[in-house]
């Protein structure tokens, strides 16, 4: 900005779409570019596009709150939590792009002994995976956190989980990262392109339609997050998923005076600061189906209810923006990365409201299986046929107390 941006350079190009790519990535958001970038780093796929209706970013990688943690339970979903966070800890040099993770540590509160006691198991599994958590009490809490409000009559705070290895990252640099070194390995990114049909003959995946002509491809993977019913259906798979509108909240920008991220699911509320002061906080879903992409009266108010309701001062802040994502909820609150029925069509989908920390993982893992047609071992259990057989990874961090 200071220099008025002269010498300022596109970071990626703005190809016109070929008639043919070895795949097709549908949806440019984090877990799109994510795939293509591995695909052709790991993998060295480099004849693919990545079609997006609107522009790179402009879904929910660029709408989230931007919390990053491997605190997830169950195996199924703890050991590719795991795998992404230790992404995340080299994403900065492996794309040479500063993505400003910050592990400033997410705390968990509890406010019960039975809760207590399941904090301290998931904190054993979480060790017992290889990441870190610790139990504090309510003294030690409050040395940390010393401005909640530890006796609410309701919610009463006993003490909290404390994932010091969990924090935030600035989530339009992780999309501009990831776009910037697809782009570098000769990926080409479409703008202004919206997939409106899937070709398939004899069960085979043969290409798309879009608005911008017809592209062939043997290999395509639907990777369209709240729209991934809408687009999955022009393949005639009828997805278990629903889509919700989530909202998010930042103030005006303050002093430094959060540096934790604090999630209080009882109230269905957290929150952290940006590095550029504001306080970003949320709640649950808005609960009814929508495509919109904003939200409505009745959750803010809940919202900000929680938030007094936890730490009373956030009531001198005022609340500069609010919005919404469309968030692709699965039944049991865990994703999906598999094959189709259709051979070459891949999907990628089901993150609920907790799939900005999965993006590297997810295109680690999709890109393994677009590549080598075998799940990679870290998300081998994020099968279709799962709601078929019954078989949910149903894990409390995924399905109910956090909603980040
Ligand atoms: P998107 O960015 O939405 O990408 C999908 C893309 O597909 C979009 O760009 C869209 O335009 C494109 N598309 C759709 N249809 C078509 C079509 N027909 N043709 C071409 N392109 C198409 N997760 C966390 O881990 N931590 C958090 O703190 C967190 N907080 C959240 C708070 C809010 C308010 C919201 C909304 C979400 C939050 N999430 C969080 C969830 C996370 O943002 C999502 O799970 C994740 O970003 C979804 O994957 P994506 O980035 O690929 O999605």
């Amino acid at each position: 900005g200071l220099t008025g941006n002269r010498r300022w350079t596109p970071q990626w190009g703005d190809p016109e779409p070929q008639a043919e790519y070895d795949a097709i990535i549908i949806g440019g958001g984090g877990h799109g570019l994510s795939t293509a970038y591995y695909l052709a780093k790991n993998h060295g796929m480099t004849n693919i596009a990545v079609l997006e209706k609107g522009y790179l970013g402009g879904g929910n990688v660029g709408r989230n709150t931007t919390v990053v943690r491997g605190n997830y339970f169950l195996p199924g979903n703890s050991e590719f939590y795991s795998h992404s966070l230790k992404l995340w800890e080299g994403l900065s040099q492996e794309l040479n792009y500063n993505v400003m993770f910050s592990q400033r540590g997410v705390i968990t509160l509890f406010h019960s002994d039975a809760q207590r006691d399941a904090a301290a198991r998931r904190g054993n599994a979480m060790i017992n995976q290889g990441d870190d958590a610790e139990l504090l009490d309510r003294n030690a809490l409050r040395k940390l956190l010393p401005y909640l409000n530890y006796d609410n009559g309701r919610f009463p705070i006993h003490g909290g989980l404390l994932h010091r290895r969990g924090g935030t990252a600035r989530h339009d640099a992780v999309a501009w990262g990831y776009a910037r070194g697809a782009d570098q390995r000769g990926v080409d990114l479409i703008q202004q392109c919206e997939v409106t049909g899937i070709d398939i003959e004899n069960g085979q995946v043969r290409g798309v339609q879009t608005t911008r002509g017809a592209i062939r491809a043997k290999k395509v993977a639907i990777v369209t997050a709240g729209r991934s019913g809408q687009v999955a259906a022009m393949a005639g798979i009828r997805l278990p998923i629903e889509s919700h509108v989530l909202q998010a909240f930042v103030t005006e920008g303050l002093k430094p005076v959060i540096d934790h991220v604090v999630s209080f699911g009882m109230g269905h509320f957290y929150i952290s600061q940006s590095d550029k002061g504001g306080l970003v906080f949320g709640g649950d879903l808005d609960f009814y189906a929508s495509y919109a992409q904003r939200g409505n009266m009745p959750m803010m108010e809940h919202v900000m209810e929680a938030g007094m309701t936890l730490m009373p001062m956030i009531g001198k802040s005022r609340v500069l923006r609010s919005w919404g994502g469309i968030m692709d909820m699965t039944p049991d609150g865990s994703p999906i990365i598999d094959k189709t029925d259709t051979e070459g069509l891949f999907i990628d989908c089901g993150w609920c409201y907790g799939g900005f920390k999965a993006v590297p993982a997810s295109g680690f893992a999709l890109a393994h299986l677009m590549a080598t047609g075998q799940h990679h071992e870290t998300a081998a259990g994020f099968r279709l046929d799962r709601f078929r057989s019954g078989e949910g990874l149903m894990d409390e961090e995924a399905t109910g107390s956090q909603h980040n």
